[in-house]
């Protein structure tokens, strides 16, 4: 049979996830492969090992894959982890720590919810607080990069008031694991949660959790979802070289792997969180100089996803926008703020910062509201 070439894809994704992969990534997925076949689960070993080295130097850590998007690795996560008698603190300032709540509230977990809004820190003072004045709390989740805003929270100082209260640390790093450097034993967390289709730059399917090995070793029996169970899947990876108990996405985990390569390639995730600084650099450099306003203070802001305030000018819609956008090859993602007027911009997948200076000079052709109609008139929009 001859090969068959990779569609074209119509557009770059600015989006943070799913988002522009490369070829050679999708071109792992032209192969079927068996599940309990040795050379699949050899994969699959790999990557659980490499996904730990790329977390931390230290020992004492390990990984597991969970089917799905990435909320199913949460939910895996906060259902598992928290015993009958547990009690979570969610800090939350975005759609996403408010999902983490959102899921114990689903899974009747005790659970208190400090919520800063969407474009405020965590308020360390009160997590201090709360977490000396109720003992029945045993763990605390938050969001490392929290999408809704492109916000890059302070982790390791709220890892710091967690530890020092002796509370179990849950870190949703979906959009930043692979794209800004940490160390997870550096910043005390003890489950870190990610997915394929963010920084690592595979596609969508399944997500991750490292964890320590000891704390996994705890959490036997706990889980409140025969699916979604950490331990179980865990185990069973640890003890038949790789396997997954249900039907595993062998397409995305073979593009996982090929996309962990070209990780390496790139240099490793402190040359990935280089090229995505640099894109968010032209970014915002080009759109200020465009008339647009970030919606976070530069201190605030993450290198991965940005928000921009809405033109002010009555005729701006974000759907037209984005229509002449798509014409020109861009995607970009609306807004998720619910008290201000945004869109937002992705910096992260195969995305480089000629690709930035392409959208923007594309941006600049697609302010209609600014220009005369003939300028925009071949969209038909
Ligand atoms: C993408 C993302 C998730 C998971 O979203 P899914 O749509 O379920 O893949 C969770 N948390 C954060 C911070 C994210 O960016």
């Amino acid at each position: 049979m001859k090969p068959i070439a990779l569609p074209d894809s119509p557009y770059l994704l600015l989006t943070p996830g799913p988002l522009t992969t490369t070829a050679s990534i999708k071109h792992k997925m032209m192969a079927d492969a068996c599940t309990w076949d040795d050379d699949y689960n050899n994969v699959v070993q790999q990557i659980r090992a490499r996904l730990v080295r790329l977390a931390t130097p230290q020992s004492g850590y390990t990984s597991v894959l969970m089917q799905g998007s990435g909320t199913a690795s949460v939910e895996s996560v906060i259902g598992s982890v928290i015993p009958g008698q547990g009690k979570l603190v969610v800090v939350a300032n975005g759609v996403y720590g408010q999902r983490i709540a959102q899921i114990a509230s689903y899974l009747r977990i005790p659970h208190h919810l400090l919520d800063a809004g969407e474009t405020a820190g965590p308020d360390l003072a009160a997590l201090e607080q709360l977490l000396a004045s109720d003992p029945a709390i045993t763990h605390v989740a938050v969001v490392h990069c929290e999408t809704t805003t492109g916000m890059l929270n302070p982790i390791e100082a709220v890892g710091k008031i967690v530890k020092d209260a002796g509370k179990i640390f849950i870190v949703d790093a979906m959009s930043s694991f692979g794209g800004i450097e940490m160390d997870m034993d550096q910043l005390q967390i003890d489950f870190l949660i990610s997915s394929a289709n963010k920084c690592i730059q595979g596609v969508p399917g399944f997500g991750f959790i490292i964890a320590k090995r000891s704390r996994m070793e705890e959490i036997k029996g706990r889980a409140r979802s025969l699916s979604l169970d950490l331990y179980d899947q865990w185990k069973c990876m640890e003890e038949h070289n790789g396997k997954w108990r249900f039907t595993s996405p062998t397409h995305v985990v073979r593009a996982f792997a090929q996309a962990l390569n070209e990780l390496d390639a790139e240099g490793g995730i402190a040359a990935r969180a280089g090229r995505y600084r640099n894109n968010h650099r032209v970014l915002v450099n080009g759109m200020r100089r465009l008339g647009f306003q970030t919606l976070l203070r530069g201190s605030q802001m993450s290198p991965i996803i940005t928000s921009f305030y809405s033109p002010a000018h009555p005729d701006y819609r974000f759907q037209r926008f984005y229509s002449l956008l798509k014409q020109r090859g861009f995607v970009i993602y609306p807004g998720k703020v619910s008290n201000a007027d945004c869109f937002r911009i992705g910096n992260i997948g195969n995305i480089h910062p000629a690709d930035i200076e392409r959208l923007l000079a594309a941006i600049g052709q697609s302010c209609y509201w600014e220009h005369k109609a003939s300028t925009v008139a071949a969209t038909g929009t």
